[in-house]
């Protein structure tokens, strides 16, 4: 197991994975056609690690050019994080949201088939369990989606699962990841979101750096102790380092297991900025605005399995966490690009 390729490995999840399987002695190959992401990433992890990594610029939707990926170099395995992800942007081009995940996933798996890869790594998510009845969330709870962009990573666990009860020699896991914040503690890479952040974390930072007046903390009156809604969220190291055992684990396993990447510990909104005021020493104003449409007040993982197959938990803190998400504001206040 050698050559991995990660599809979408300049983006922020797949840029964290590359340096620790860099660091971990793999090859790393990935192919990512920049569409959400820059090449600058992938360069910086190069001189963090100290190796290589071979990048190609492509499409998971073009099959002529994935094959010739495969073709070229013995992809032992694919971690696929290659995806969309803005909820509002899904709603509104729905199309473009089911060609992209799910159309890609399907080209991608087929061109795996055609050169006899069968392992796949799969960046799933959370908002498959929709609004959870009862929290913390297992494996076993009930899916369901409320936006195309739920929608198209429920229906992706879906083919992949068809795909290993008609070939049941694939090995798939669904990673399911919670909320992904923080970045690698050298600032060099990081979450870098386009135009104005859906997601706490970068919004939080991008007001500490004066980038935006205030947060609005999308309402105050849900059945949660402070009444502001709780996620887990997870340091992205943590969440690459679960990437490298979820491939381990794919040596000598197959067929489909999804698992739940979280810490297993909730925070709430007032309890994230308060962190990050606290350890970071910034200001953080912010007003209490109205509830975000198809926001749930409450989400957590029970995160026993990951621990029980992977051997993998979080061992991060919410002070690394807010940390750490800082550093990397801080010393790029414009992300990858020089005038954003
Ligand atoms: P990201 O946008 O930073 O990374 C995704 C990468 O995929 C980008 O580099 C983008 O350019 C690339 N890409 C998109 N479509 C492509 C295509 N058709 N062909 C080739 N490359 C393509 O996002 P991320 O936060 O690193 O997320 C990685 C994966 O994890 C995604 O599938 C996402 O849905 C999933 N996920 C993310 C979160 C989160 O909050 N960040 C939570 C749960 C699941
Ligand atoms: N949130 C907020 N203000 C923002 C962005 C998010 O109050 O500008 C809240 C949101 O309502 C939720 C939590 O922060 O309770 C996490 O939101 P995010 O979008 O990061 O993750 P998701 O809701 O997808 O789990």
């Amino acid at each position: 197991m050698n050559y991995i390729l990660l599809t979408g490995g300049a983006g922020y999840i797949g840029s964290h994975t590359a340096l620790a399987l860099l660091r971990a002695g793999y090859q790393v190959i990935s192919f990512d056609n920049y569409s959400n992401s820059s090449a600058t990433a992938l360069k910086r992890v190069e001189k963090l690690a100290g190796g290589n990594i071979i990048c190609l610029s492509g499409d998971i939707r073009d099959e002529a050019a994935l094959s010739a990926v495969f073709r070229q170099y013995p992809v032992a395995a694919v971690i696929h994080f290659a995806g969309l992800k803005a909820v509002g942007e899904s709603t509104e081009q729905p199309l473009h949201y089911y060609d992209n995940n799910v159309g890609g996933t399907i080209t991608l798996c087929r061109v795996m088939r055609e050169f006899n890869v069968k392992k796949l790594v799969f960046s799933s998510s959370a908002t498959v369990y929709g609004d959870a009845k009862t929290v913390p969330i297992d494996e076993t709870a009930p899916r369901s989606a409320t936006n195309p962009y739920g929608q198209s990573k429920l229906m992706i666990e879906h083919i992949l699962a068809d795909l290993v009860n008609a070939e049941p020699d694939w090995g798939i896991t669904l990673l399911r990841y919670f909320n992904p914040v923080g970045a690698d503690s050298s600032g060099q890479i990081g979450e870098d979101p386009n135009g104005i952040p859906n997601n706490l974390m970068p919004f939080i930072s991008q007001v500490a750096v004066g980038k935006r007046d205030k947060l609005n903390i999308f309402g105050n009156d849900y059945p949660t102790a402070d009444g502001t809604g709780v996620r887990d969220y997870i340091h992205v190291v943590d969440l690459a380092a679960g990437h490298l055992k979820a491939l381990q684990y794919l040596e000598n396993h197959q067929g489909i297991e999804a698992i739940n990447l979280g810490t297993g510990t909730g925070y709430s909104v007032l309890e994230m900025v308060n962190a990050f005021v606290r350890v970071n020493q910034v200001e953080v104003p912010y007003q209490i605005a109205p509830r975000r449409p198809g926001d749930i007040a409450s989400c957590f993982a029970r995160p026993d399995k990951a621990l029980k197959l992977l051997g993998w938990q979080a061992e991060k803190t919410l002070a690394d966490m807010v940390r750490d998400s800082w550093h990397w504001q801080r010393q790029n206040p414009n992300g990858y690009a020089e005038n954003k």
